[in-house]
Order: C-alpha cells, then sequence, then structure tokens
C-alpha cells in the first residue's frame, strides 16, 4: 500500500436513539437487511460473539472493527424494475421475499443515495419513452433491471440498463435525457440478459456511453471495474479490510504473494509495494482483465493475473514445486474447496491470510489448514455489511 494509515481501532457506538424499532418502512417486506432494528453497537456485538462461536477452540478474535458512520455504504444498488400492481405505474425495488412481487423502494439506508436518484428518475422516465417494463412471469417486455455502481473515491457513476434484447430503439436518445438530468454518470451500458433465471446479469454488455466501465481507488491505487466483475460493495470498509489482511501478512518485499481468488486484483495490487512478486489467480475472466489492466494502471510491473480454478492452480503450484511464500485468499461464500487446501498444504506458504465473506465456511476451512500443521494464530471480524446478519472476517494462519 502506498498510504499506511494505522489500522484503525474499534468504533464505540452509541445506542440508536430509535432503540428497538426499525428505522426502515421496507425491512419486513425487503428483508434486506434483517437487523436494522438492533441499535448498531449490538449489532457489532452479536457479530463479534458469532464469530467467537465458530473459531472456539481454533483461535482468538480480536475485536470487531466497526464503521463509524454505518449508513448509505453500498456502492453497488441493484433495483428490479416492475410495475405496481394496483395503479399499473412503473416502479423500482426489490422482490419482496420469495415471491415475483416488486416491493417499491425509495430512500434506502444502506444504499448510495445518488444510486437511489438515479433508479427514481429512470422509472420516471419510463412512460415518455414507452420502455416495456419485463413481466417475470410471462417472461415478456424489455427493461428488468436497473444497476448503479458508484465510485467511493473518484465519484465515478456506471449505470447498467438490463434487458431483454441488444437492441435499444430509441436508446442513445434515452441516455441522452438521462445523463443530461444526471451529469455525474460518467457511463451507461446495457447489458442483455434473455434467459429466464434470477441472476441479474447477462453476459452481454453494451456501451451506450462511456467507456462500459468505472474507476475508483483503494488504499491509494486505482482500480477499473467492469459491469460483470466482482468488486466490494462497502468501500469504505474495503480500505480497513484490505490493510487488515495485508499487515497480517507482514511482508518484507523478499516475497512470492499468491492472491487466490483475487477478483480484479484489488488486495495483491494493493500489497504489491511490498513484495517481490505477485500472483493473482481468479475464473471470472472479465476480472482478471481488469485485473491486469489495473496492474498497468498502477505502474505494477512484478505482477501476474492467471484466469484459472483457483484449486486447479493450486494443484499446478505443488507439482511444480513453485515457491510461495505468502498466500492471501479470498473465497466466495461457500469457501475453499479442499483441492486447493490440500495444494496449499503441499505448497506450505509461511503465512497465510484468509479473508472470508463467510464465518461458517472459514471456521471449516480454518479446521482443515490446522488438522495440516498450521497455527491459528487470530482472526478479526470486520464490519463490511452493517444492518444484515452478514459478516467479514480475516484470520490469519503461519506453519508452526
Ligand atoms: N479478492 C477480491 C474478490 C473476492 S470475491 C476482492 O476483494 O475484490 C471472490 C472472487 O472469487 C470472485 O471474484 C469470484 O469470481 C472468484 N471465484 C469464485 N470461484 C472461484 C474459483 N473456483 N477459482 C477462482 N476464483 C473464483
Amino acid at each position: 500500500m502506498t498510504d499506511r494509515k494505522p489500522r484503525p481501532r474499534p468504533v464505540q457506538h452509541k445506542p440508536a436513539e430509535n432503540g428497538s424499532k426499525t428505522p426502515c418502512p421496507y425491512a419486513a417486506r425487503c428483508g434486506g437487511c434483517s437487523r436494522v432494528h438492533i441499535p448498531y453497537g449490538e449489532q457489532l456485538k452479536m457479530k463479534q460473539s458469532a464469530v467467537e462461536k465458530l473459531l472456539a477452540g481454533v483461535c482468538k478474535v480480536e475485536p470487531i472493527l466497526g464503521m463509524a458512520d454505518p449508513w448509505h455504504y453500498r456502492s453497488k444498488v441493484h433495483a428490479v424494475i416492475g410495475t405496481d400492481f394496483r395503479t399499473k405505474q412503473p416502479i423500482a425495488g426489490v422482490y419482496q421475499r420469495g415471491t415475483h412481487r416488486v416491493v417499491p423502494v425509495q430512500g434506502c439506508l444502506i444504499e448510495d443515495p445518488r444510486a437511489d436518484r438515479i433508479i427514481r428518475t429512470i422509472v420516471e422516465m419510463i412512460p415518455k419513452w414507452k420502455l416495456r417494463i419485463y413481466n417475470e412471469n410471462t417472461h415478456r417486455g424489455f427493461l428488468r433491471h436497473v444497476m448503479v455502481r458508484t465510485g467511493q473515491k473518484t465519484d465515478q457513476i456506471m449505470v447498467i440498463l438490463v434487458a431483454t434484447a441488444s437492441e435499444f430503439p430509441g436508446g442513445k436518445a434515452f441516455v441522452q435525457e438521462l445523463t443530461g438530468k444526471h451529469p455525474e454518470i460518467t457511463t451507461v451500458v446495457l447489458n442483455v440478459n434473455q434467459k429466464e433465471t434470477s441472476m441479474v446479469l447477462g453476459t452481454r454488455d453494451i456501451p451506450l456511453f462511456g467507456p462500459g466501465y468505472m474507476e475508483d481507488e483503494l488504499c491509494g491505487k486505482r482500480f477499473r471495474i467492469s459491469p460483470q466483475s466482482f468488486y466490494q460493495v462497502n468501500a469504505r470498509q474495503t480500505e480497513v479490510l484490505y490493510r487488515t489482511a495485508i499487515d497480517f501478512a507482514n511482508l518484507t518485499g523478499a516475497e512470492t504473494l499468491l492472491d487466490a481468488y483475487c477478483g480484479t486484483g484489488t488486495i495483491g495490487l494493493c500489497a504489491s509495494d511490498r513484495v517481490k512478486q505477485l500472483i493473482g489467480v481468479e475464473l471470472n475472466a472479465d476480472a482478471v482483465r481488469d485485473a491486469k489492466v489495473n496492474a498497468r494502471l498502477n505502474q505494477v510491473a512484478n505482477a501476474d493475473f492467471i484466469c484459472e480454478d483457483a484449486g486447479r492452480f493450486m494443484v499446478k503450484m505443488a507439482r511444480e514445486n513453485l515457491p510461495l511464500d505468502v498466500l492471501i485468499m479470498d473465497p466466495p461464500r461457500s469457501g475453499s474447496d479442499e483441492r486447493f487446501l490440500r495444494s496449499v498444504l503441499t505448497c506450505r506458504p509461511k503465512t497465510i491470510v484468509y479473508v472470508s465473506c463467510n464465518p461458517e465456511t472459514l471456521a471449516r476451512d480454518a479446521r482443515f489448514l490446522v488438522k495440516g500443521g498450521y497455527k491459528a494464530v487470530k482472526a478479526v471480524p470486520v464490519d463490511m455489511f452493517p444492518h444484515t446478519e452478514h459478516c467479514e472476517c480475516v484470520m490469519l494462519f503461519q506453519l508452526s
């Protein structure tokens, strides 16, 4: 990292003034923020004790790193476009839990308000531009979802219109009106999703305005993010997470570092000034392409990014006896797999930093590594998702 701020201390929180009443009128039907009715300080205690319970007998858990201001932190906002079944007017919101009914949402407490305003404008423009709204039951119509991704540091804003066709008659004029009303938008992309699926994005992206991607900054480095690429949704807290992970790695400049499940290369590139060689491995081809661009963007010359299943790649590293000093791994919610972990035990990096968005799979994988000869040194929960039950965690392992 280029900006070396001290690691943040856990934040002390006052209980919410509204006690246990929910400050969100949509909470019951939306289901996104299952803990918004609980004062934030209490939420942090709940997450702390959940992680302690899961890691009991494995290692000590340091105090959770919470947010000083736990509101409006989501930089990736997704709205389903639907029709109000009473007024027949277009609405934007979320699916009511377990249904295809759209609950209109305005002024979400965790989302970036800039995204909310843009989505509201798009909904208002729908009748004038005669955009046909997609119907989940009949699978007919054009516009399905709107996604807005905002750069926390750069203020760049990417709007993704998810539609069923690659042809958008009048699209140019529509985008012109939209960007006229919101000059803060830096790019608009048409994403084509024709499948009857619960996945939001299809595989094809057509830039309608601007470069078709956005950029943001983390830990003093600049990152390109394509519509399909993973990027942490809470950018403010991502810096806390990455600093913690890189601090745990205790790098000296002499190491070969593997950033496994690297997404657009963010963690590894933030650490690249402190290692000899960085290798990133990631399954998503768009993310790998972004990672390579990101290395160039930041004049990082000691990095290689590989598009492959992390498990397969690790097997190869073990078989070919390639040197590996430090492993930082950040797998999806399902955790890592045995193939990957077995090969880690063969390669035997001296340090492993496991960044996890699911403490349950972390606890499972941690026990595997401990059985394989690693010492679980410490873990620290990081609250990346205030008001939800989700909890991120960073854990350090060393060869014992
Ligand atoms: N470290 C990154 C991304 C973490 S999210 C960041 O902080 O932004 C997890 C990433 O793992 C996603 O980018 C996903 O595409 C990738 N992934 C999922 N399964 C994988 C696999 N089997 N092999 C490699 N990468 C995988």
